[in-house]
């Protein structure tokens, strides 16, 4: 479309936009590109992280140019949100989806072909109707924003059947200039993008993936649920978060055992009913401090910006997957903690999982490539951002100084010898026993199996004795990761053709010091180094922010929407930094543009001049008032608030010393229930958390759970009895024999 103006002028446009609609004083990045080749009619292709402002890249464009602007969002459950949120800042903004009556839906049309509308959000299969369309060719149209563009994929990990039809927006509305925008697309998947959406030709803007204020941390799984408890309790009190994992059931469990240890904890996975999913989403979006627990089935698609961390308790599927879900965390800008917890277990059962799919060999061969490129981030000796970076094709020289292995940096150390040990211990065995077995005869534990099988008299039989289990376990781990043994049928493991140079002494293998640090150290470390950690403000801002928080919090239940859709939590951080004493001064701030400047200035500035003189005491905070709405609304739900299985505490919390439950990952199934055998396992439990204090070892080095279970079905009343006990090898038998019988008979003879 001609245009009379010059480029110089667009942008200065879009700057007083931005100003008065949003309150913001610049562009970030490559968005003014966008919004100036948007705005002159262009089509384009934006990829850009989660959080990096895609937004207003069709937002800004959608108000400068003549007509409505129509953005494409696969998720209908949030346009409500958006639409509200925009409307906050005084945008005309609407939505059309399934969830409308008909009279909404008409009251919407006509305002759209009255030229009443900037923006209006519409559902792809909304869209694709022949009556949308039709409408749409009648009405004055700004431009098509197609939001979360990677759906048009196969190749992506969110195919959606619709978007693959989006095809018909070039053929019916060839002038309208198109913006595809995406946070993931690989090549093949921004391949797809152009091609379906006819985008070839089209400028594409690819801003660095890197999200700097994201934390990103990974440890060993030792007890899922205690860490945690203990990550939360010591970094993200009263924040909000999620937590993936895997199955519906470690959902269900993870949510309810949050619950009894006070965190403000929702479930949220495929299989609850619509309501109870609606109250998840609900609470997340409009409450404060809300932690969901879920599976992938959550998240896309939510805008929250103030997430403070994402927390994985199962591994991820590919490396796109993990970027997108700990992307989740942190939009705002603010410091937040991307967080995982993983094991041999998991390692094990993802591959076993990906080689007995279904799945053509060539889908499989990308989703094996792609889980190998994740599992080599979770084994990373070196700075995980330039991993995660260099993975989406950015190369950074600088280790981050925000990782974990920045921040403290693990001890590396030539493993081939050990390494040769675990693959012949395998090869020796016929390529078919699980890590424990293979342990075993590393560490020379004549197990029955071991001994049935004949597998004492291997030369391999206790040549790794120097080592104790846990080392051998993360050995094993590390070497399928890699892809030197791989997982096949019944959890066998098999020496791979990648092996071979390890085995034969050509290439060395450099692997990681899973820490023999006590937990506590490494912990109190993480977190004198950490910068992310409560209230995103200073002690002396505290007060302030907190009273600004309640009052957005309220005033959101009022008008029923979102609180970040009142000021984002960045915006009250800079009110509370700069503490305005009048509207000019509010007005300057981030975030405020006109219209809510007119709304809430007031409010505002009231709060700020409450607090200039005295600091009050912390409000009464909205965690605590949901973590009793949950509980009961968990109760219905479940039938039950408190079941045994979840280990209520019955001490004051003590994050730093508490153990694990009993089930290591949420693959392992839940304690038989006999009376005696919880009993005793509760005592070995006990014994075991002595210990570790007494030792400083971490509870798997003192005595695994398979082990403790062992014991507890076994029953031994004497030293001589725990001899061919899985996982009582000579040397725990001679450090803790003793007191683990003793603690097993205190139990039997009452
Ligand atoms: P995305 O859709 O890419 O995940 P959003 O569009 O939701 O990201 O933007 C993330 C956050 O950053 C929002 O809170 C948004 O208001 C803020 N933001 C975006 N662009 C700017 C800017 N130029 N100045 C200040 N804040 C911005
Ligand atoms: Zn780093």
């Amino acid at each position: 479309m001609p245009s009379v103006q010059s480029p110089a002028d667009t942008d200065a446009r879009a700057l007083e936009v931005l100003g008065r609609v949003w309150g913001y004083g610049q562009f970030r990045d490559v968005q003014a590109d966008i919004v100036r080749t948007v705005v002159e009619g262009n089509n384009a292709l934006v990829l850009m992280p989660t959080g990096g402002g895609k937004s207003l890249c069709y937002q800004v464009p959608s108000l400068l140019r003549p007509g409505v602007g129509i953005v494409v969002s696969p998720l209908i459950a949030l346009m409500k949100d958006q639409v509200d949120a925009l409307r906050q800042f005084g945008v005309r903004a609407a939505f059309l989806n399934s969830s409308l009556d008909m009279q909404s839906v008409r009251e919407v049309e006509s305002a759209l072909l009255a030229g009443e509308l900037d923006m209006l959000y519409v559902a792809p299969e909304r869209l694709l109707l022949p009556r949308t369309l039709d409408l749409l060719e009648r009405a004055p149209v700004a431009l098509f924003a197609i939001d979360e563009a990677h759906c048009v994929s196969q190749w992506g990990h969110d195919f959606r059947p619709e978007y693959g039809q989006l095809g018909v927006l070039p053929q019916r509305f060839p002038d309208i200039p198109r913006v595809a925008l995406t946070a993931t697309a690989d090549d093949r998947t921004r391949a797809d993008i152009l091609n379906v959406l006819e985008l070839r030709g089209a400028a594409q803007f690819i801003s660095s993936f890197d999200r700097p204020n994201i934390q990103y941390r990974v440890a060993n799984k030792e007890g899922p649920k205690t860490q945690l408890l203990d990550f939360i309790h010591a970094e993200h009190r009263g924040d909000a978060g999620i937590v993936y994992c895997l199955s519906r059931k470690s959902v269900e469990q993870t949510a309810q055992w949050l619950v009894t240890q006070r965190v403000d904890a929702v479930p949220y996975h495929a299989g609850l009913s619509p309501r109870e999913r609606n109250h998840a989403q609900e609470r997340f979006l409009n409450d404060e401090g809300v932690v969901v627990v879920a599976t992938v089935a959550f998240g896309m698609g939510i805008d929250k910006p103030n997430v403070r961390f994402v927390a994985h308790l199962d591994l991820p599927k590919s490396m796109e997957g993990y970027y997108q879900e700990t992307g989740r965390a942190g939009r705002d800008g603010l410091p937040s903690t991307a967080w995982m917890v993983y094991g041999l277990a998991d390692v094990v059962n993802v591959k076993r999982m990906l080689s007995q799919s279904d799945a053509p060999d060539d889908v499989k061969r990308v989703e094996a490539a792609k889980l190998d490129a994740l599992l080599t981030y979770c084994e990373a000796a070196t700075c995980r951002r330039q991993l995660l970076l260099s993975y989406f094709g950015e190369e950074r020289n600088e280790p981050c100084g925000n990782c974990d292995i920045c921040l403290n940096p693990p001890k590396v150390r030539d493993a081939t010898r050990e390494a040769q040990m675990a693959l012949s211990a395998a090869i020796r065995t016929g390529n078919r026993f699980g890590a424990a077995h293979l342990t075993d005869i590393l560490l020379g534990q004549p197990t029955e199996k071991v001994v049935a099988m004949g597998h004492h008299l291997l030369p391999t039989f206790g040549v790794g004795k120097g080592h104790d289990d846990k080392m051998w376990r993360g050995l094993i781990r590390q070497l399928v990761s890699l892809g030197h043994l791989a997982a096949g049928e019944h959890y066998g493991l098999s020496a791979t053709g990648k092996s071979r140079p390890l085995l034969k002494g050509e290439t060395t293998l450099m692997l990681r010091e899973d820490s023999l640090i006590p937990r506590e150290k490494v912990r109190k470390r993480d977190r004198d180094a950490s910068r992310s950690g409560r209230a995103p403000v200073d002690s002396q801002d505290a007060p302030l922010f907190e009273a600004l928080r309640a009052w957005r919090l309220q005033l959101a239940r009022q008008k029923a929407v979102p609180p970040y859709a009142i000021f984002s939590d960045a915006t009250l951080k800079a009110i509370c930094e700069l503490r305005p004493g009048s509207a000019a001064m509010l007005g300057t701030v981030s975030g405020v543009g006109q219209r809510k400047l007119a709304d809430y200035g007031e409010d505002v500035l009231e709060i700020v001049r409450e607090h200039s003189g005295s600091e009050r005491a912390r409000p009464a905070s909205a965690a605590e008032r949901g973590v009793r709405e949950n509980s009961a609304v968990l109760g219905l739900l479940r039938g039950a608030e408190e079941r045994t299985s979840f280990q209520p505490m019955r001490e004051p919390v003590q994050p730093r010393t508490s153990q694990p439950l009993l089930s290591v990952s949420s693959s392992e199934p839940e304690a038989p229930p006999s009376p005696v055998h919880t009993e005793i396992a509760e005592a070995l439990r006990e014994l075991r958390r002595e210990l570790t204090r007494e030792t400083s070892h971490s509870a798997f080095v003192i005595f695994p759970n398979a082990t403790l279970e062992a014991l507890a079905a076994a029953c031994p009343r004497t030293v001589e009895e725990l001899q061919g006990l899985p996982g009582m090898g000579p040397k725990r038998i001679e450090n803790y024999g003793e007191r683990i019988v003793d603690a097993i008979r205190t139990v039997l003879d009452g």
